[in-house]
């Protein structure tokens, strides 16, 4: 007779390790990034290699490369000044995707958590002011 005892081994041997690690990550905020790391030195290491976009006229650094075209636009090119002068629309959309333009910062952070669910916390004036040193998020903390 034929034994059967392969027939019953390995079948139920399967692990179930399917637990989620609920270890702190460290997430990359900046714009639609959202990459994690483990530890806060690899965060800050991805931050300088993919987050640093210096302002050539005031040093201040931004998130992403629009973030800075946005800024040098709005604070460095003075025919958006003399536009704005005239009541003249220039402060464009976050996204590029969208070619919707506002008349004032208000007005574009209105658009942006209506029109592209922006978070109300997002630090809206970072067109402006540029990232802080070791700023990880762009939403305000609370
Ligand atoms: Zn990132
Ligand atoms: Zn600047
Ligand atoms: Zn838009």
């Amino acid at each position: 007779m034929k034994r059967t005892l392969d027939d019953f081994s390995d079948a139920s041997n399967e692990q179930k390790s399917t637990r989620i690690s609920n270890q702190a990550l460290f997430r990359c905020t900046l714009g639609a990034c959202k990459a994690d790391f483990t530890d806060h030195s690899s965060l800050n290491h991805h931050i300088l290699q993919y987050h640093t976009f210096i302002c050539q006229s005031c040093k201040k650094n931004f998130p992403n490369e629009r973030f800075l075209y946005l800024h040098i636009q709005e604070h460095h090119n003075p025919f958006n000044s003399i536009k704005e002068e005239r009541g003249e629309k220039i402060y464009q959309c976050f996204l590029e995707t969208c070619d919707k333009i506002c008349s004032s910062p208000q007005t574009r952070r209105l658009h942006m958590i209506d029109k592209h669910q922006y978070p109300k916390e997002f630090l809206y004036s970072v067109i402006k002011n540029g990232m802080s040193k070791g700023q990880t998020s762009l939403l305000k903390s609370r």
